[in-house]
């Protein structure tokens, strides 16, 4: 499969996962396009759809935790940033993703405690 064909899979295999847990994709169309194309080179070299923004770890356990989306392993750190951590997605009633801000792991303290 060529990495377009594998970037519409990779669409299509992800929207109803996001969609499940009240994301969807980000606006941007070339800004998923990017991510995307990242994705899919990870999984041609690594095997699996990893995250383009995180960085892998010499564990297996800890690197499944990235594969895409990885929103259920993160779930309170994102749903307070009302987006995944690269932005692919964001939460559905997000209208302009550029007002989100990214709260760095070790800031995020908690539900209710972001910041
Ligand atoms: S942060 Fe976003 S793009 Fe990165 S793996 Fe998680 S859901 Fe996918």
């Amino acid at each position: 499969m060529n990495a377009e064909a594998r970037k519409k899979a990779l669409r299509t295999l992800f929207a109803p996962v996001a969609d499940k847990l009240g994301y969807k994709f980000h606006p941007s169309e070339e800004d998923v396009d990017f991510l995307l194309e990242a994705e899919v080179s990870l999984e041609k070299r690594y095997g699996s759809p990893y995250c383009p923004c995180q960085a892998l770890s010499k564990e297996r356990a800890e690197n499944m935790k990235i594969v895409c989306p990885c929103i259920p392993f993160h779930r309170e750190h994102y749903d307070a940033m009302k987006r995944c951590w690269c932005g692919l997605f964001v939460h559905k009633d997000v209208t302009d993703p550029s007002k989100l801000k990214q709260i760095p792991p070790d800031k995020f303290k908690g539900p209710g405690k972001a910041g």
